[in-house]
Order: structure tokens, then sequence, then C-alpha cells
């Protein structure tokens, strides 16, 4: 593992040391070996692997006789095999595809091409359709995209299709949903042990539903409509063991945070993360999302989470198509363990300009910041307001400098009208940032989380000092090539609002 890049105590508070993680039970001299793999992965010992095992047990599905993780599983099912092994290549069946306003017409192009103008998608109730990215802006290449969208849905008869005509108000677009990834799970097309592939990176978000989810290129996403097939690479797992209650004053967002830092923007490239505990299963679906959300700025292939009654109380009323949950066997391959103790960790933030310079919150609490950003897939579903509204209620306090509200999807605006804040008396959560001094909530979608055209509400459009609980802070992600951008949860976010500071949320929770 790379040396921390976050100070020393949250290096070693968080993940356990040698002794707890029994590393013991390693000989320190060999390098740890991942046989199921063709090829030989070895790993320094700074966690550990699940001791081989030599008699092999049947698996929990069925007649799948090999022990397997839940994302071996779920390709072997989509792939109509008994049993496979990481690094190879399989043809699995999608059940579902999503593409949105940036990705759909450049896949919609190459699908015309090689299936030809007349071709028909392979199933019409499997592929969904999401603008979210570049919505509420004059810019007419960005209107053209949806247009291209809209289009091909009515002439594919497209079942989920969820459009935006009416760009000066969104409330009258029924049909509108916001960014795909949570519209994805408010919809009911996030199911445990499916295959959903998204022309977009943070596809992964609907892994906390216990399925394979993962982003692919227009290239692919255009296979996939003719065929309703993909080709992909197994990949290995890591296994994120999170134990311990959450202290009250940490989100899931610290503890992704921690864990990129702590493996780097490329610790989990081509992987799986799956996570669990006793942490994990305390979190609710929107707090799963989080985690799974950002395992792509490790490189993470996808991520996962077991499925319990919390999923499945998440999706009653949801979905009416039958799901078969997946867990890893008890003596499947993992490629590493990581052990953590929740309850020792500290709030953390991602500085410019990478999700994995990690660092105390509290260490950054001389850096003074231009603006606070709330949204995106990440950070801008209901309990991630519900959140900033508890530091704020907590603090009575106005907010120092500008301070930014995009919810999500259409669904989470309705949610901060209607839904009563606990200890508010009754007040919403707009009510509250209303009190606070923040932006009215802004139409929802995908906004300035990726910059986009110069209009783009709160895009960063002077090189200025952003705290926000989006997921990237490359240079330019949110406009201003010279913008700095600090990654956070919701509750750092508010308390950073409340000091114009980057500010530990404990300033106001305790
Ligand atoms: S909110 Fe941001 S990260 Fe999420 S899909 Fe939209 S642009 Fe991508």
């Amino acid at each position: 593992m790379a040396a921390s890049t976050g100070s020393a105590l949250t290096s070693t508070a968080f993940l356990s040391n040698k002794k707890e993680l029994d590393v013991a039970a390693f000989s320190s001299s060999l390098p740890f070996s991942y046989r199921r793999c063709e090829r030989t992965v070895s790993k320094k010992i700074c966690s550990v692997m699940t001791p081989q095992q030599s008699e092999r047990k049947p698996s929990a599905t069925g007649s799948v006789k090999t022990a397997m993780t839940m994302t071996e599983k779920i390709f072997a099912k989509a792939s109509k095999k008994t049993e496979l092994s990481p690094g190879e290549n399989v043809w699995v069946d999608v059940d579902v595809l999503m593409t949105h306003d940036v990705c759909g017409p450049g896949s919609i192009g190459i699908f015309k091409k090689e299936f030809g103008e007349n071709a028909k998608v392979w199933d019409r109730e499997k592929v969904v359709i999401i603008p979210d990215h570049y919505i509420f802006t004059s810019d007419e290449r960005a209107n053209r995209n949806v247009d291209i969208l809209r289009d091909f849905s009515k002439e594919q008869n497209i079942k989920y299709f969820y459009d935006i005509k009416d760009l000066s108000d969104f409330r009258v677009n029924l049909d509108y949903k916001g960014v795909c990834h949570v519209a994805l799970a408010q919809e009911g097309h996030c199911r445990p042990g499916e295959v959903l592939l998204g022309t977009d990176s943070h596809t992964c978000t609907a892994g906390a539903f216990g399925q394979f989810a993962s982003g692919i290129g227009n290239t692919d996403a255009g296979f996939v409509l003719g065929t309703g097939k993909s080709l992909l690479k197994v990949p290995p797992t890591l296994r994120f063991v999170m134990d311990g209650e959450i202290p009250d004053y940490l989100l899931a967002k610290d503890l992704i945070l921690q864990i990129i830092g702590e493996i780097s923007v490329s610790g989990a490239t081509y992987k799986a993360m799956e996570f669990l505990g006793t942490t994990v299963e305390s979190l609710t679906m929107e707090e799963r999302m989080t985690l799974c959300n950002m395992v792509v700025e490790a490189g993470g292939k996808n991520g996962v989470i077991p499925p319990d009654s919390t999923t499945f109380k998440y999706l009653e009323g949801k979905t009416s198509k039958a799901y078969e949950p997946v867990y890893s066997d008890e003596n499947a391959r993992f490629l590493s363990e990581y052990r953590f103790d929740v309850s020792k960790l500290e709030p953390v933030v991602a500085k410019p300009h990478s999700p994995d310079n990690r660092a105390l919150a509290r260490e950054c609490k001389d850096v003074k910041i231009d603006r606070v950003y709330v949204g995106s897939c990440t950070g801008g579903k209901t309990e991630d307001f519900l959140a900033i509204a508890k530091v704020f209620l907590a603090a009575g306090k106005k907010v120092k400098v500008p301070t930014f509200i995009v919810p999500a999807t259409q669904k989470v605006w309705m949610d901060l009208y209607s839904i009563p804040v606990p200890g508010a008396g009754g007040k919403t959560c707009s009510q509250i940032f209303e009190e606070a001094g923040c932006d009215t909530p802004a139409s929802p979608g995908c906004a300035a989380c990726l910059g986009g055209p110069r209009d783009t509400y709160a895009r960063m459009n002077e090189p200025q000092v952003c705290v926000s609980t989006t997921n990237r802070n490359f240079p330019g992600r949110m406009g201003h090539k010279e913008g700095q951008i600090y990654l956070a949860s919701p509750y750092t976010a508010a308390a950073s609002a409340l000091t114009g500071y980057v500010t530990d949320p404990r300033e106001f929770l305790q």
C-alpha cells in the first residue's frame, strides 16, 4: 500500500495495525500470491488476504461449485457459467444499459453505424435514458444532445426516457428526474445480482444494491444497444471490512475519502471493491451509494455491498422485477482484505487536485474558502441535505460564503421542501437553508459538478476555493482551471460554509 497522504494519525488509527490484521498468520518473507488469477499478483504485507483453503465448499448459488466473490457470481450468472476466475474474459448479458445526454448521442451514433439506420435496440425496456448533465443552459450543442436522445427514444419506443422539454421550469417536466445515478435508484432500476452498465464512470454507484454496476465507453454502449451483451474481464476483488459504530460527526463520504487516501487513485485499478462489516450494515442505502459512487476514484471497476434488509426495504414498491441477491462465499478468494475500525476515524477532506490527497479537516482549518457546493450523485441526495441542515440547526448561524444547493433529482428537490428536519420543530431543509443564507435550491441535475457550459448554475468561473460534496477535484473539474476544490462530507461542507474556512464539523456537532 502506498504511504498515507494524510497524517500518521488517520492512517494508523483507521487501518488496523498488522497485529489486528492477523498478519502474523502469514509469512512476511513471502509475497502474497493470488493463485486463482492467471497472472500471479503479489502484494506487500499491509493488508491480509483470506487464508487459502485446501477444501472447496459448495457455493451458495445452486449449481455453482467453486467458491466465488459476489462480483464473480454475478459474472458467472450473467455469462451462464458455473465457475470463472478473475482475469477471464466473458460475454455477459446486460440487465440495464443507462446513458445520458453527454454520451448518449455518441453511443447512438455508433449503434446506427454498426447495426444500421433502421436497427432496433435489443430490448426497449432495458435501455434507460436520463438527460442530466448539461440541461439548464442556453448552449445550443448541449440542448441538441437532449433533442437527439428524445428523437431516438421516440424512434425506438424506449420505455424509460426521463425527458425534459421546458427548461424554464423543471417542475412542469413530470418525467424529468435529474442526476442519473440517483434517478436509477429512485426509479427502481438497481436490483441485486444484476448487471447494470452505463456510459458514465459513476455508474458504480449502483453497486450499493449488490449488483455489478460499471461505466463503459460509447463504443461498448453502442454494441450493448444492438446485442444486450458486453465482453468483460472478471475483476479480482479487494475486500474492505468496516466495523464499529460510526461516530455522529462522520458520514460515508469520510469513509470513502479515507479509503482512497489509503490505497491511492490507482489502488483498485480494474478491481472490485466489496464493502462489508457492521458499519456498512448500519448505513442507509443513500450512504451506501456514496461509498460505491467513489470507487472509480481509486480506479475500481465496481463497488459492491451485500444486499440485506435495508436493501430489500428500499426496493419495496420500486421494482416489480424479481431479483436474486448473491453473496461472497465464506472461502472466496480476495486479492487483499483491509480492516477498519471506524470509531477511530476523524472527518477528512481530499485537498486539490486529487481525490486521494487526503487530510484531516482540522488540519486544513487555515484554508480560507470562497464558496461551498452541495450537490451531485455523491453529495446531492436527500440525506446529504438533511446532514447539512443538521449542522446549520446545531450552529444557529448564517453562512459566511456563497453556499449553493443543487438537489440531485426532482424527488430530492421535493424532499427539501416537504420533509421535516429532525429536531427542527417541523421546519424543512429549504427553510433552514434560507434562514442560514444559502442560495435557493437550484434545478436538479449535475450542474457545476463537472463545470459545464459557462452559464451553468454555480460553475466556478473564477479561480476560487470551494468545499464541495462532489467526487472529483481535478484541475478545471468545476469550471476554472485554477479553481481549488476540497472534497468533503456534507457535515464538513456545512461547517465550512459557516466559518468561511475548511472546518471540522465537530466544531458545531459536539
Ligand atoms: S453529478 Fe457529477 S459525477 Fe455525478 S454523474 Fe453528474 S457530472 Fe458525473
